[in-house]
């Protein structure tokens, strides 16, 4: 057996397919995305962090400069080199040059240290101590004494990591001593803290041993510590997170800081100690990524518009062309063609409109508002727009399997149908509704039956009528119990009239006493003529006496009027006897009528 996919199922496959698609697109693109602003964040912080080491830069090669300036301003003092000269070692020789630097400019917490031409100390701002030959120890210094020149350095000493600058002193030509200032990373890190870098200056701990007094007293691990201003809670996350991670030339994002470090490079190059700055990363401008993202946001919403709206665009000229598909099949019917909802029209075919005339467009039929049903005439055997207590398409789609028949007014021509119905869809609540003329075909029916029932000579009911008309009064009767008579007549010496004037004028007479009799009748009684000059007249609703009364009044008419030729009648008059046939009740008139020919005729004879 060959497979095949149910179409519907076919359809949820595609949407499936195409669903799957979009979210792998779509996830696809967010993470293509996400990494486009990874990789932006990244090149931020990366920009970042070079700013943070090229300003710190600066600063420590201003922080050089200036010392170095401090010195040579103090070297140039003349009676300061003549004190250094005579080797005096007396605080009050410097103390009042050394302290107007320090109000004076900004360097509040420079040490100074004056040392001979041997290098032996002979004054140090920060203790009283002096004496102490340094030549052994400070390679520097042997520089200084060979060459003569200036030294500007970042230094581990005993007391901590910071700025020297070292001059030659000289007098006269000759020189006589050195002078050394000392400033710090205070400063630096101060400034830094004002712009909301954080800052912990890091000496390298192979220089541990050498600082005997250290001066800030902080420490992480083994590693001092040289700003005195470095944050406790900064000091802490680098020991938890290991400090060694730390001390290089690069940078960290973690727990939103960026963590930047730079090397403090010593006389001879080599590393002395880190520079580590932290700053939240918060407080980095991401002014060019939050641009990027919004033009990819904005390409995004722009792309999925036009998606849409090409796809809406599609999906509209499709049903359009679904429709036009379907109204071409639908006009090449000669039937009626209309699709509706319970209460009217949507659709029709051209058909409809050689029909319905007052119509020019499906959009005239829909400003109008207008129900088929408006036309309906109502009559037995024809569609109703309520039909056994249904709206008249539902009444034709739950009988689909019977003839439906609608009868029409159109514009004062009476028009018959044959209609059917059938849903299209449930979900409009549209029903198709298709009709084909049967006018011609119902006259012709309508007159047959009226040929088949009428007697041609008098045009009233013929005996086949009489019988049908009998047998449904006398249902009639039964089922909702009323009285019901039966009039039976008979013209009296009828032969005579056809001896005497011919059978022409006996049909004559026939025909104009019969057109008389009808006039007097009321609209519900049956009159029919069931033999050669025999009639009868059944009287629904109506009891005995009172169709006695009604048979005198013909009698009485018949009697009087005299047309053509005078003729009297007799009649015989019976009343429905409940559960008796149709035969025994004509056979009870047909002897009451022979009582009234027996008794002398011209008259009434009730049962
Ligand atoms: P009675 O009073 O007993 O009824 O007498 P009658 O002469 O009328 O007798 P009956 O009813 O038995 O006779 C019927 C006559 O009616 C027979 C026939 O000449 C005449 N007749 C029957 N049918 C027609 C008809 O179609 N046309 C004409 N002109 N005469 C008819
Ligand atoms: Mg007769
Ligand atoms: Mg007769």
């Amino acid at each position: 057996m060959k497979y095949k996919i149910k179409k519907q199922y076919r359809f949820y496959g595609f949407v499936l397919a195409g669903l799957t698609l979009f979210l792998y697109l779509a996830f696809w693109y967010v993470d293509f995305l996400k990494l486009q602003r990874e990789a932006l964040e990244e090149e931020s912080y990366r920009k970042t962090s070079l700013e943070m080491q090229s300003n710190l830069e600066q600063m420590i090669l201003v922080k050089q400069k200036s010392t170095t300036a401090i010195a040579l301003a103090i070297a140039d003092n003349r009676e300061f080199v003549k004190n250094v000269a005579a080797k005096n070692s007396d605080a009050f020789h410097y103390s009042a040059l050394i302290e107007s630097f320090r109000t004076h400019t900004l360097y509040q917490n420079i040490w100074i240290q004056i040392m001979d031409a041997e290098a032996n100390v002979l004054y140090r701002s920060w203790t009283k101590e002096s004496g102490e030959n340094l030549l052994g120890i400070r390679k520097d210094l042997q520089e200084v004494i060979e060459k003569q020149s200036v030294i500007s350095s970042i230094n581990p000493g005993r007391h901590n990591l910071s700025l020297r600058a070292i001059v030659p002193l000289m007098l006269d030509g000759k020189f006589i001593g050195m002078l050394e200032v000392i400033s710090h990373f205070n400063s630096i890190s101060k400034s830094f803290a004002q712009t909301d870098i954080e800052s912990v200056v890091v000496l390298k701990k192979e220089f541990r041993e050498q600082l005997i007094h250290p001066m800030t007293r902080l420490f992480i691990g083994e590693y001092y510590i040289a700003n005195q201003d470095a944050p406790h809670p900064l000091m802490e996350f680098l020991y938890k997170h290991g400090i060694e991670n730390y001390l290089n030339d690069g940078y960290r994002v973690e727990t939103g800081k960026i963590i930047v470090s730079y090397p403090l490079r010593g006389l001879d190059g080599e590393d002395v100690g880190y520079y580590v700055m932290a700053k939240e990363v918060s407080d980095i401008s991401h002014s060019d990524l939050d641009l990027y993202m919004f033009k990819w946001s904005a390409f995004t919403i722009i792309v999925l518009m036009g998606i849409v709206i090409v796809w809406s665009g599609f999906l509209y000229y499709a049903k359009a062309r679904d429709k036009n598909y379907y109204l071409n099949v639908i006009n090449t019917s000669n039937n009626i063609i209309i699709i509706n909802d319970t209460t009217k029209i949507v659709e029709v075919n051209n058909t409809f409109f050689k029909f319905f005339k007052e119509f020019e467009s499906i959009e005239h039929i829909k400003k109008r508002k207008v129900c088929l049903c408006d036309y309906f005439i109502q009559e037995e055997g024809y569609l109703d727009a309520v039909n056994a207590g249904m709206n008249w398409v539902e009444y034709l789609v739950q009988h689909k399997s019977e003839e439906n028949k609608v009868k029409l007014n159109l514009y004062g021509e009476i028009r018959y149908f044959s209609i059917s119905a059938s849903i299209v869809s449930e979900e409009l609540g549209h029903f198709a509704v298709i009709m084909s003329e049967i006018t011609q075909q119902e006259n012709y029916k309508r007159e047959l039956e009226y040929l088949s029932t009428t007697d041609a000579l008098t045009r009233i009911g013929n005996r086949r009528y009489f019988q049908m008309k009998l047998q449904e009064e006398i249902a009639r009767s039964k089922r909702y119990k009323t009285p019901l008579s039966m009039i039976l007549f008979d013209i009296d010496f009828f032969k005579q009239v056809n001896d005497q004037f011919g059978h022409d004028v006996g049909d004559q007479v026939l025909a104009e006493y019969a057109d008389m009799i009808h006039d007097l009748l009321r609209e519900n009684d049956v009159f029919c003529r069931i033999g050669g000059e025999e009639f009868v007249i059944i009287s629904p609703h109506t009891a005995l006496e009172d169709a006695r009364v009604v048979a005198e009044k013909v009698r009485h008419v018949v009697k009087e009027s005299k047309r053509i030729v005078p003729i009297t009648m007799s009649f015989g008059v019976v009343e429905y006897r409940m559960s008796e046939s149709l035969e025994s009740m004509f056979k009870r008139a047909d002897q009451m009528l022979y009582t009234a020919k027996e008794h002398g005729r011209d008259r009434v004879v009730c049962e």
